[in-house]
């Protein structure tokens, strides 16, 4: 696809669309006498509005992720993004998109928001991508197609050949939602955003970077169709705490608290092994694990019980009896494997 055909796809609407201007987007934002938003003159520190394209925080961004920020949007989570998306392409009653089942669940919450039509292509037994089903569930309406690499639940990734073989034969928008790319052996696809003007990578500072209540959302692409998720968004969608904040957070490395996760997922997974209340354990590339049990209810009150909150999947398609297990601090997960142990003894009496 070329950018002109990105143009087709977006809203008539969007497109003529003329954006609220803020004071200090005609400025330019040089020091002076702020006489120009009302805002109270004096300071408490948080007296002013904050930069409403988070120009210092972009630009800090962009080498990090070796893009330009021209390739940056931020939003108030990844899900500010996700809802962008059909705001920006989707027409409501009229359009669909495509999602893999099982996957995130703010696709569809998003979908059904902008009264858009969700097509769900469900995974293989083992949550691989049938890329034929996915491409044959597309039709002249669909705008977009939802990828999650790793997938949440599910935990794996998918190959990047195969969101190349994707992109290449869908006319429209493709997410890539990378929340958990970090703890994952598969690159991401950030550099292709350049050989594909239809692609959206999303990442976020929830997970590996620890700042999920900051809410900072990235979504990455070429400088158009950033420039209309920009047009549509919020002005003032990043907040200046979060903004300073993510600032101060970008200095500290986490390539220590990435490899402590990995490490004990693997040793979750070890363990898990030796458990024959668990039945299947996924392979999995991110901070979590899905795994499927005797029976997830009963599993699942027993940890409560325990004082400890795992998400119970049982009742999403494809993911019968399957509990997703976050990997925590290593005395967390020992809480967990201990709590497994007296719940395999106890289903031993019952039996
Ligand atoms: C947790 C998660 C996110 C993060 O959303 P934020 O709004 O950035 O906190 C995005 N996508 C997936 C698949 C997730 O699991």
């Amino acid at each position: 696809m070329k950018t002109e055909d990105i143009e087709a796809l977006v809203r008539p609407n969007i497109r003529q669309l003329c954006p609220y201007s803020t004071a200090r987007d005609e400025f330019g934002g040089k020091l002076g006498v702020f006489l120009d938003a009302n805002e109270s003159p004096y300071p408490t520190g948080w007296n002013r509005y904050p930069d409403p394209r988070q120009k210092e925080l972009k630009a800090r961004i962009a080498p990090i992720k070796g893009v330009e920020p021209e390739n940056i949007f931020l939003g108030n989570g990844s899900d500010e993004a996700i809802d962008l998306v059909f705001r920006v392409f989707c027409n409501p009653g009229v359009d669909n998109v495509v999602a893999i089942s099982p996957s995130y669940g703010m696709y569809e919450v998003a979908a059904d928001i902008n009264d858009v039509a969700v097509r769900h292509v469900p995974l293989g037994e083992d949550f691989s991508l049938p890329v034929e089903d996915l491409l044959a569930a597309c039709d002249a309406r669909t705008k977009a197609i939802f990828l999650c690499s790793p997938n949440n639940p599910s935990g794996n990734a998918i190959p990047n050949e195969t969101v190349f073989d994707i992109l290449e034969r869908f006319n429209g928008i493709v997410v890539v939602d990378e929340a958990y790319i970090d703890f994952c052996s598969v690159p991401s696809l950030l550099p292709a955003i350049w050989r594909y003007p239809n692609l959206i990578v999303l990442q976020t500072f929830s997970k590996a970077r620890g700042m999920a209540a900051l809410r900072l959302g990235l979504a990455f692409a070429q400088p158009y169709t950033i420039k209309l998720m920009s047009m549509v968004k919020y002005p003032y969608n990043i907040n200046e705490s979060t903004q300073r904040l993510a600032l101060q957070a970008l200095e500290k490395p986490i390539d220590k608290e990435v490899a402590e996760i990995v490490a004990q997922r693997i040793r979750l997974v070890h363990k898990f092994m030796k458990y024959t209340c668990i039945r299947r354990i996924f392979p999995s590339e991110a901070n979590f694990i899905l795994v499927k049990v005797d029976d997830a209810d009963a599993l699942y009150a027993h940890l409560i019980a325990d004082g400890i909150i795992v998400r119970n999947r049982t009742k999403v398609p494809g993911c019968k009896d399957c509990l997703r297990i976050t990997v925590g601090l290593p005395e967390e997960n020992d809480k967990l494997l201990k709590s497994l142990k007296v719940y395999e003894e106890k289903s031993h009496i019952r039996r």
